[in-house]
């Protein structure tokens, strides 16, 4: 089956007790057991729960993965995700990186002794020269929050592996639809399903999609051990925004494309960042490892904060808010939000200047949210 009917379909049979085709919201903390030692097929929701379950099933259907979990946000399933790590271990790391990512990294897990090395992403080398004989995790953000910058899966991939390390792709920005790393070599995929997964602004919950199945089982641990998991609402939220994610995405990515090709013929912003424009300087990159471009649109605006001060002020329907993925479109401002824990020095090194704005372009018509960004650039 293709995907948008697998989004529909993966891991979602009728329900064998009353025959709903809609996995019912599974409400409950336990399972009754047939007998002594004989648990049913689930037995406590924080290991196992059936709308989860679907859930999970679905999301490693759509990754074309083998094992899906579901957390109860993406940093937790971030999280999870490197708890595979001992103290005294490297990961190298892509530098333009989710800001919650960068600070997980640096005031949790550096404090118990991880290492973490950050590199230009867009450059595969930059990550062989990084490896050490400690390195054990490589970890990517393709394409990249917030600047747009890609990685080549393939390349890095094959940088990894020589050293026996483990790759992460946060897939979050494309999608699955648009971009499946697990076929592209990479170990773990995680995701903010807050975003694109659930898509209605209404859920935070994360993923992970993984093939190996030993590398499964210790994520899987690590989950109930924790405790961290989507519960039964969340997830059915999550099923419900995956049966939609095919026609979403496809909307979204039109209404950005529109919209970067209007701003570079417009002119009145100073940079536009958008891997659907043939000026991206990965545009080449992102048609071979992607089947589309996303729809998260990056421009600078001359003028600093109070220009951005300004042109926020004059937007109606893009609404100043900071999470992406949506069907209404965001328009964020990473220097002082998503990235505001990073120090003004590391935003420097990676280019996020004050003027930088992220917009997450929604599904509305794109004739208003062109309309809404002239009226606000006029301001600017
Ligand atoms: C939002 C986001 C996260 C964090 O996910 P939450 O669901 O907010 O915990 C991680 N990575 C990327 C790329 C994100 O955009």
């Amino acid at each position: 089956m293709n995907f948008a009917t697998r989004a529909i379909r993966a891991g979602q049979q009728p329900d064998p007790a009353t025959g709903s085709i809609i996995v019912p919201i599974y409400q409950t903390v336990n399972f009754v057991f047939q007998g002594v030692g004989k648990p049913s097929a689930f037995e406590y929701s924080r290991s196992a729960n059936p709308t989860r379950r679907a859930f999970e099933q679905c999301l490693a259907s759509l990754e074309e993965g083998q094992y899906g979990l579901a957390f109860s946000s993406g940093m937790a399933a971030i999280d999870a995700a490197l708890s595979i790590l001992k103290p005294g271990d490297q990961v190298v790391v892509s530098e333009n990186l989710y800001g919650g990512t960068y600070r997980l990294f640096e005031s949790v897990w550096k404090p118990r002794g991880v290492q973490f090395s950050y590199v230009d992403g867009t450059r595969p080398s930059a990550f062989a020269e990084a490896i050490r004989p400690a390195t054990r995790m490589v970890w990517i953000e393709t394409p990249a929050n917030p600047l747009l910058q890609l990685v080549d899966v393939r390349a890095v991939t094959a940088i990894a592996h020589k050293q026996g390390a483990v790759l992460v792709a946060d897939n979050t920005f494309a999608s699955p639809f648009f971009q499946r790393p697990l076929t592209q070599g990479v170990d773990i995929v995680v995701h903010s399903a807050t975003k694109y997964i659930c898509g209605h602004s209404d859920v935070v919950a994360g993923a992970i999609v993984v093939n190996d199945q030993p590398l499964f089982e210790k994520l899987a641990f690590y989950q109930n051990a924790v405790g961290a998991v989507a519960g039964p609402f969340d997830s059915w939220l999550g099923l419900r925004g995956l049966k939609t994610l095919a026609v979403r995405m496809k909307q979204h990515e039109r209404n950005a494309q529109r919209i970067a090709e209007w701003l570079v013929a417009d002119g009145r912003a100073a940079g536009i960042l958008y891997p659907g424009l043939a000026s991206h300087p990965q545009h080449e990159l992102a048609r071979v490892q992607m089947d589309g471009f996303g729809a998260i649109v990056t421009v600078r605006l001359r003028g600093g904060l109070a220009a951005v001060e300004r042109f926020i002020d004059g937007l109606e329907v893009f609404l100043f808010a900071e999470s992406l993925g949506g069907v209404e479109s965001l328009v964020c401002h990473p220097w002082t939000m998503s990235h505001g824990a990073m120090s003004k020095q590391d935003k420097d090194k990676i280019g996020i200047t004050e003027g930088t704005l992220r917009l997450s372009i929604g599904i509305e018509d794109a004739d208003d949210l062109i309309a809404d960004l002239d009226k606000a650039l006029a301001r600017v």
